[in-house]
Order: C-alpha cells, then structure tokens, then sequence
C-alpha cells in the first residue's frame, strides 16, 4: 500500500516531512526544468510528487492535474551529486518521452545533454555533451539562450 508523503511545485523547496536528501536534487532539478525548449511547456500543476511503500522504500516522481507521472525508487542518502543526476535522469526520460520536449539540449548540437554526478565533488552534478563527453554546466545552473562562458 502506498503512502503519499508530500506534493510541492518544482521549483519550490520541498515540506518539512520530505527528507532532507531530496532537497538539493528537487530543487536543482526544478529549476533546470524552467529552462525548457522556447514554447514549451509541462502540464498544468506538474509538481513533485514524494510516497512511501512498504518494501520499495521511496518514491520520487512528477504528477500533475492530467496525470504526468514517472516514478523513481529513489534513496535520500546517497551522495547529493548522485542523486541529482539520477532524478535529472528521470525527469528527462519522462519529459522526452511522453511530454515530446527535447530537454535539456546541447548548445551547439541537437542532442540531449546528459547527466552525471561530479566524480570530484560528491555534493555536485553536471550536464554533459553526449558527442564529446565534456561536462558543461551543473545540474541546477541550466540557461537559455547563451551560455556564460566562464
Ligand atoms: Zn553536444
């Protein structure tokens, strides 16, 4: 049997009862998700949706008035980078999907970045090129339109 823990917006940080480990990744994530190709955009009251089930331990996903969901066992107390890019991961799948938005992309080329935790900085996360495999911007740094270049 599940258990809804917590529902938040996107870019929002998450309630007191949702444990601490989720907090930078959500909200790293939740902001990129601003930055979505020009035009489009997630259903209405697309949001965080946090349950608990017995067995499976937590489940991170996207909900929304329609429906927009994915879910993702996903464990607060791995390392914040690792986490990030696993949500980011899933988000992305989702939103390519089943919403047909092609996020993030790469400046430059027409593939999708792609996310991976900082091998550095265990607190950190970034997009990458997917042809060179270089890191380019961290997760939750996402812009649109042209990228600072420092
Ligand atoms: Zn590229």
């Amino acid at each position: 049997m599940r258990t809804t823990i917590a529902a938040w917006p996107l870019d929002a940080p998450p309630p007191a009862d949702v444990p601490a480990g989720f907090r930078l990744p959500c909200a790293r994530v939740g902001r990129d998700l601003r930055h979505l190709p020009s035009g489009a955009r997630l259903p209405d009251g697309a949001r965080w949706e946090l349950s608990e089930e017995p067995g499976s331990g937590f489940l991170l996903g996207l909900g929304s008035a329609r429906g927009l969901r994915y879910t993702l066992e996903a464990d607060p107390y791995l390392p914040p980078g690792q986490l990030t890019a696993l949500v980011a991961e899933q988000v992305q799948d989702h939103v390519t999907g089943y919403e047909f938005l092609q996020w993030p992309t790469c400046p430059g080329h027409v593939h999708l970045l792609v996310p991976a935790a900082d091998p550095d900085d265990g607190e950190r996360a970034r997009w990458h090129c997917r042809r060179s495999g270089r890191p380019l911007v961290r997760i939750g740094d996402l812009r649109t339109g042209p990228w600072a270049t420092t």
